[in-house]
């Protein structure tokens, strides 16, 4: 049988594998010498008592004949999607239906499966340095950089890695604020000219905002709908992995706004919130119910308090990270309303070239910015995710380098 040969068009991904590896040797042939991992993409805190105690109550609920839950609804439990309708939406101006909320097992899989619904023939913009996702999954789709199908956004140091409104037209855009990996957030002006773009050209903007949460800022959006007519043009996607540790829990969720519209081969419009509801109950079984009492306890004073404090002890760091490397003279972007701190190597080093200082003279490792795109090449990732102490004490050592 024949397989999808675009599978061959993927580059292979050897960023963290071979971080990874070269961590692993320097620590067996230096065992006496300990390495601080600034390269950690994942929480580190353990999850919210008050997230527990629902996990708890949801357990014992399976235990139970009259409070059994077996297969749940494909689009997600109405007593989660309301609460993300009222608090994450509501409270910030957005008006939402909890029909226009779907709940997943995670921002990653929703990103990946959104190329269901495309037509054949887009064209989808990235930003570069970028999220792997968005481009793996539309190559995977047979859509690639050399045959036009996907085109790189302009987006470099001198605006601080701000996607720039291009001069043609892109069917999709994919936009990540707060951004992984440079830490940039797009401000409501910045984002307004995107959703002006997409409703002159008719395109789709898919609008990652997994690090929402990291957002102090409070001029700074949230959300793309605090940008009035971009329930016309975008497609919100959403997680409560680094909000609330759910990592390995597994839960997020997507917005598809009804006013959301697109074209049939056949000339017809039709609601995307209609085509994605259809794509999950055929393919998504809905997430399971202990991580949906889990997320509806992100909600409740007790859970949000706590996830709170987990998430200002990780912007204390990313912080600490970013104001340490600016004190010794490099320049570093993010950090403050993201946990990401984005650095660029001094000296002309490249990312590796700079990799491989940190991890020999201060046995720090970080995550260089070239396995992100090429726009990255010369740069590398910091991040928050670490324990205060070893950040402090990263700092310390790269002042001790004197770059
Ligand atoms: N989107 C971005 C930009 C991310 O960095 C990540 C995870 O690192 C995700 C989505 C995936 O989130 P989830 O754990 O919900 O799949």
């Amino acid at each position: 049988m024949n397989l999808n040969s675009n599978f061959q068009l993927l580059k292979e991904s050897y960023l963290f594998a071979e971080v990874g590896a070269r961590v692993r040797r320097y620590s067996e042939e230096n065992p006496d010498k300990k390495v601080i991992r600034m390269d950690i993409g994942d929480v580190t805190l353990p999850i919210p008592a008050a997230i527990g105690d629902a996990l708890d109550g949801a357990v014992k609920d399976m235990l139970s004949s009259s409070t059994f839950h077996g297969y749940g609804p494909e689009q997600g439990y109405a007593f989660l999607r309301e609460k993300i309708v009222e608090a994450d939406y509501a409270a910030r101006g957005v008006q939402l239906g909890a029909d226009e909320v779907f709940v997943s097992d995670g921002a990653k899989c929703d990103v990946g499966n959104l190329t269901d619904i495309f037509g054949k023939d887009v064209i989808v913009g990235v930003p570069n340095p970028v999220y792997p996702v968005y481009v793996d999954s539309n190559i995977m789709c047979g859509r690639t950089v050399e045959n036009g199908g996907i085109r790189y956004i302009e987006c470099d140091r001198e605006n601080e890695y701000k996607p720039v409104v291009p001069g043609e037209k892109l069917d999709v855009i994919y936009l990540c604020s707060p951004n992984n990996p440079t830490g940039t957030v797009l401000d409501k002006e910045e984002l307004k000219e995107w959703v002006d773009y997409a409703k002159e050209h008719k395109s789709l903007i898919i609008f990652d905002s997994a690090y929402e949460a990291f957002v102090q800022d409070p001029t700074l959006p949230k959300s793309i709908y605090e940008i009035e007519g971009a329930k016309e043009v975008a497609i919100e996607v959403r997680s409560f992995s680094k909000t609330a540790g759910f990592t390995g829990l597994r839960c997020g969720y997507t917005v598809v706004p009804k006013e959301l519209k697109g074209t049939m081969a056949d000339g017809s419009e039709v609601e995307l919130r209609k085509l994605w509801l259809r794509r999950q109950t055929t393919k998504f079984n809905g997430a399971s119910y202990l991580s949906q009492r889990g997320a509806e306890a992100v909600y409740s004073p007790k859970g949000s308090a706590e996830v709170k404090a987990n998430i200002d002890y990780y912007i204390r760091n990313s912080s600490i990270l970013h104001d340490g490397v600016t004190a010794l003279g490099l320049k570093a972007i993010g950090g403050k309303n993201s946990p990401y701190v984005w650095i660029q190597a001094p000296n002309g080093l490249t990312s590796w070239e700079m990799f491989d200082l940190l991890l020999q003279r201060c046995q720090l490792s970080c995550t260089p910015g070239s396995g992100f795109g090429s726009n990255g090449e010369g740069c590398i990732r910091l991040t928050g995710f670490n324990s205060f102490e070893n950040t402090k004490l990263a700092v310390e050592r790269l002042a001790d380098l004197r770059l």
